[in-house]
């Protein structure tokens, strides 16, 4: 069974989630929930998903990186994103810190805003520190994509989407993205950001 994705516009999108609860984590029910939320994350896929997305106002975020989805993405571009496969991660709770704010500039997507990406200043390095499934205490030390991905993950969790946060004139369709964009330079993506931020 796989979990329906809310979209832009629903209301669990931008309410703030709930801590969970050591009993409730407990519970069959949150972790059936979390069983489901990391098969819809592999269905789609995804590299993160938040309870909110699925209509679960609850602080439990899932991440996974798959080797397969950077065999697409050019190593130039993987170096600079700071992006490797990440095994998968269930964070219960998750409190975030940031540790370097110089920001990093790539295009970001979201399964609830479907079609499209943009791009989303995001800060360098983070700290995340929450519980597992299971409810032991957890702390990651997160540069580069996935300091990018937990920002994205807990921002759901406080009711923020990324078009909040993104350049608005970078936005674009995924068609587009695919077809100019997928491959491009970190040197070509950088210009596209001069170029956004001074005229
Ligand atoms: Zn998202």
């Amino acid at each position: 069974m796989l979990l329906k994705i809310v979209e832009s516009g629903s209301k669990y999108l931008s309410d703030i989630s709930k801590p969970v609860t050591f009993s409730q984590l407990k519970q069959s029910n949150t972790q059936q929930l979390i069983d489901l939320m990391i098969a819809t994350l592999r269905d789609k896929p995804g590299v993160g998903l938040a309870a909110p997305q699925v209509g679960e106002l609850l602080r439990i975020i899932v991440i996974e990186d798959k080797k397969k989805y950077l065999e697409k993405v050019p190593q130039e571009l993987l170096a600079a994103q700071g992006r490797k496969a990440v095994p998968l991660k269930v964070i219960v709770n998750p409190e975030i810190k940031i540790i370097n704010k110089t920001e990093q500039f790539f295009f970001e997507g979201c399964l609830s805003v479907g079609g499209y990406r943009a791009i989303v200043p995001r800060a360098t390095k983070v700290v995340v520190s929450g519980l597992d499934r299971n409810g032991e205490k957890i702390s990651i030390d997160a540069n580069g994509w996935l300091a990018r991905i937990l920002q994205h993950e807990v921002d759901h969790l406080n009711g923020r989407l990324y078009i909040e946060k993104m350049y608005p004139r970078s936005l674009l369709t995924e068609q587009h993205f695919s077809k100019n964009w997928a491959e491009a330079t970190p040197e070509e993506i950088d210009k596209f950001v001069k170029h956004i931020r001074s005229t």
